[in-house]
């Protein structure tokens, strides 16, 4: 029988023994261990291969887009605040140019929901994807890191045989300038992240003024540098597997519905060698699929893991093995997609990726997030008011005959302009007088406290306790209705009539 499908092309890929040495990993009992350790749990030093294709193409466009926002990002203001901090030392907090206050806590609560919803539905839907692609780790290593290491000590065969070489002048110079250039970039990723916790005027304070003044940021400062460092030269992949949260719980919620990178194991199985002569029809009459068994896809793995294998926690998602398989598939004239992003349900049955009925009980859930989220951010006053009796303050009588209480107000301003304020009676007839500077101004993104009087006469008092309505104005307008309690006198009971007695007869 003729058959329609291309024949491979001459020049088919390298050997499968030589990037099984390569690698020098026995992928037969990946199960009992991890890529990255022997049996003995030993570290086993991934030497990955630098990818080429479309999509590694694709993800050095993405990368240098996002470590661009990465790095500009503290030094963006929006009507004078930062586009992101999150300064857990005096608990301030932008985002998008938005100041946020610990008293905001709700809409940080709901945002974490609506974030952590958000990453369960997109791991549901597209695994790993945002470890593969986004993840300043990921991205960072792979696209930083990694390729400044093929610049200085070679490709990933170079770097094998440089380990192994006993130590010389060009293997400690390769490797000083290596770990120089590595501990320069952990710094300034370092003040980068710092810049993120107390903002870049901070920063750029402890840069500029003397160092004894600012001995605990550069503390942190080298800290940092020197975690970053220890994971980019030393611990690299292992963040991925080991620590980072995100890789344990997508285990919980991938399904046979999933987007991940995946082998076709139908049409690749079983594995072999291509002879240059053998016919498409000939293959598959001896039972083999289109895998040659070249180990490209697992040369180039930074986890250093073997795709065919099936899904695994410690692949990222980052379709090197794609580009690397795509490449041998073109020399062989087979279609591209040996390897490819699919749900294990598409390469069982066939098919498209389809939406789940669990993707869009996510996806409602989400879409009430949002809304919640939105409305708490629009109905957000630029100030928040606590406004309480004094402690321990009793009514006072005063000398025009009312009654006064004393109560303390903290006004903060959560936006970026100074806000003269002012406090009105709303429901009763009465006076509300600040004491001491009778105008309020809060300063930009401040806390300010003052202590108030009011004073009611006793016929507006409705008992002991009268709810008082105090509106908060800032420029002529009412931002906040507040409710407080006036503490009067307690008012006796009408006595009763006294009832005769009368003596019995
Ligand atoms: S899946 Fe592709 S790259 Fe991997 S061994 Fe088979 S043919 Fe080679
Ligand atoms: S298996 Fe493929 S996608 Fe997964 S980490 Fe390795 S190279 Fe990246």
């Amino acid at each position: 029988m003729m058959t329609t499908e291309p024949q491979p092309k001459k020049d088919t890929p390298p050997a499968p023994e030589l990037h099984a040495a390569a690698q020098d990993i026995n992928w037969g009992d990946f199960r009992d261990h991890l890529a990255t350790a022997d049996k003995d749990g030993k570290r086993r030093w991934i030497y990955a291969r630098q990818p080429q294709g479309r999509y590694y193409q694709a993800r050095t466009y993405v990368s240098w887009l996002l470590l661009a926002i990465m790095f500009v990002g503290p030094f963006i203001r929006i009507n004078g605040n930062p586009l992101l901090m999150i300064n857990i030392v005096t608990r301030r907090f932008a985002i998008l140019g938005k100041i946020f206050w610990p008293q905001d806590m709700v809409i940080f609560a709901v945002a974490a929901l609506v974030f952590l919803t958000g990453i369960i539905i997109f791991t549901t839907a597209f695994g790993r994807l945002w470890c593969g692609w986004t993840c300043p780790q990921t991205l960072l290593m792979e696209m930083v890191f990694r390729k400044i290491e093929y610049a200085i000590e070679g490709d990933a065969q170079t770097q094998r045989a440089l380990a192994a070489a006993p130590w010389s002048v060009d293997k400690v110079v390769r490797k000083a300038f290596k770990h120089a250039v590595f501990f320069g970039l952990s710094f300034l990723i370092s003040n980068t992240l710092l810049s993120y916790i107390i903002g870049s005027d901070a920063l750029i304070r402890i840069i500029t003024e003397s160092p004894l003044l600012h001995l605990q940021g550069l503390g942190f400062m080298l800290l940092f540098t020197l975690v970053f460092y220890a994971i980019f030269a030393r611990f690299r992949e292992q963040a991925c597997t080991f620590i980072c949260p995100y890789g344990r719980f997508q285990s919980a919620v991938l399904d046979e519905n999933t987007l991940v990178v995946a082998y076709d194991r139908k049409r690749g199985e079983g594995r072999g060698p291509w002879r240059r002569d053998e016919p498409v029809a000939a293959r598959r009459a001896a039972g083999k699929g289109d895998c040659v068994d070249c180990h490209q896809c697992v040369t180039v793995c930074p986890t250093g893991i073997d795709i065919r294998n099936g899904t695994q926690m410690e692949c990222v998602n980052c379709t090197a093995c794609i580009d690397a398989c795509d490449t041998v598939m073109d020399k062989l004239n087979r279609p591209r997609g040996l390897v490819r992003f699919a749900s294990q349900n598409s390469i069982e049955r066939g098919g498209d990726f389809r939406i789940t009925a669990r993707m869009k009980g996510y996806g409602v859930v989400l879409a009430g997030l949002i809304a919640l989220f939105l409305m708490l951010i629009l109905s957000r006053t630029s100030i928040e008011t606590i406004f309480l009796r004094a402690p321990g303050a009793l009514f006072q009588p005063t000398g025009d005959g009312r009654i006064e209480n004393i109560y303390t107000v903290k006004l903060i301003n959560k936006t970026a302009q100074d806000l003269p304020v002012e406090l009105k009676l709303e429901n009763v007839a009465g006076e509300l007088s600040v004491m001491g500077d009778p105008a309020i101004l809060v300063p930009k993104e401040e806390l300010a406290e003052t202590s108030v009087l009011i004073k009611l006469a006793p016929s507006v008092l409705t008992g002991a306790r009268t709810e008082v309505k105090v509106g908060v104005y800032a420029n002529h307008k009412r931002l906040a209705v507040l409710n407080t309690t006036f503490i009067g006198p307690r008012t006796e009971p009408a006595t009763p009539p006294a009832i005769e007695k009368t003596a019995p007869k």
